[in-house]
């Protein structure tokens, strides 16, 4: 009989006790048990978990063979637990999805479906609406997709989820970057290949919460605009263009009132504002290359981008 395809199944997990159990049973029911005609392995990372989560994982990894699991010393990002989960895959399609069932595992089967009968490489996932989220969320996550897809070379695509279905060598290109601040969405679109998208309509978590607050939101946005895009350095510049050429067409205005009116003294609420103005575009201009410096700084550090303490997995 020829070997079966393996499908690894990557999911990170962060403080899961209360979605593990259930997660894993709806993948036995509605993937492992159904989809016979390929070998699975559920790649599960313990991110550093504060609650059970890694004595679940080592409990069904004891009752099922299927099941991997790492564990960090730490809590190091949903990021870096993608990224080891990746790492230790072996199948020849490996799929990334979160444990809170907000990705629908029935959609794995139309993946494989699809990788396997088209010629596609990639079968990524987008939710068409946000139903379930607060308001003001939503429109910050739109406008997040406006800048960046203007400023950054790499389309991102609006509602799109870290959940994926991909062939080895997207996987393994995926690995090729090395970079220690990862912004996954990016990485994803940047390295290319044949991407057919499903569209699906919100789920909202079966259980436990969000771990993503509202400040956590915004470093991520800042962390994809950073990496995908130089072009908030070029805000200094043309800043700093349009003030000189502004400041010169004043003088001259100033030079011309002078001579022909004499030299009455200005104000210095004018001379304040204008002081203010450039004094907190400095400083901003000053925080944006900051910001590039700093992960330079990081990357030249050469950190790994996660510590492992414990895992089933054989190397
Ligand atoms: N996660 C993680 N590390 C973190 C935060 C989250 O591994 O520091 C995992 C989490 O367990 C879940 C997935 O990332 O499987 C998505 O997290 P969550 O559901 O909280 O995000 P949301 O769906 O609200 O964007
Ligand atoms: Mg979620």
């Amino acid at each position: 009989m020829p070997k079966k395809p393996l499908v690894s199944v990557v999911c990170p997990c962060y403080n899961e006790e209360l979605m593990l159990p259930l997660y894993y049973e709806t993948m036995r029911e509605r993937v492992l048990t159904r989809l016979t005609d390929y070998d699975f392995e559920l790649i599960l990372i313990n991110d550093g978990s504060k609650d059970q989560t890694l004595k679940i994982l080592r409990e069904l990894a004891k009752a099922d063979e299927r099941v991997k699991y790492i564990s960090f010393s730490r809590n190091f990002g949903k990021e870096a637990a993608m990224y080891a989960g990746l790492q230790h895959a072996k199948g020849d399609f490996v799929c990334v999805m979160d444990c809170d069932l907000q990705d629908p595992p029935e959609l794995i089967e139309e993946m494989l479906a699809k990788l396997s009968a088209e010629d596609c490489d990639c079968v990524a996932t987008r939710r068409v609406t946000r139903k379930g989220e607060p308001k003001i969320r939503s429109a910050f996550a739109r406008a997040f997709y406006r800048i960046i897809n203007r400023i950054s070379d790499t389309e991102f695509v609006d509602g799109a989820r870290d959940f994926r279905m991909m062939r080895r060598c997207v996987a393994d290109a995926v690995l090729s970057l090395g970079e220690y601040h990862r912004f996954s969405k990016g990485i994803f679109m940047w390295v290319g290949f044949d991407t057919v998208w499903l569209e699906y309509e919100n789920v909202e978590r079966a259980a436990g919460e969000t771990k993503w607050s509202f400040w956590k939101l915004m470093c991520y946005a800042i962390e994809g605009i950073v990496s995908f895009s130089t072009a908030p350095l070029q805000l200094a510049t043309a800043v700093g263009g349009v003030v000189s050429a502004m400041a010169l067409v004043y003088m001259l205005i100033r030079v011309f009132i002078a001579l022909i009116w004499g030299n009455p003294v200005a104000g210095y609420p004018s001379l304040l504002s204008i002081m203010l103005f450039l004094g907190g575009f400095v400083l901003l201009a000053l925080g944006i290359i900051g910001e590039y410096v700093a992960r330079t700084y990081m990357q030249v550090k050469r950190r790994p981008i996660y510590i492992q303490k414990e895992s089933n997995i054989q190397s």
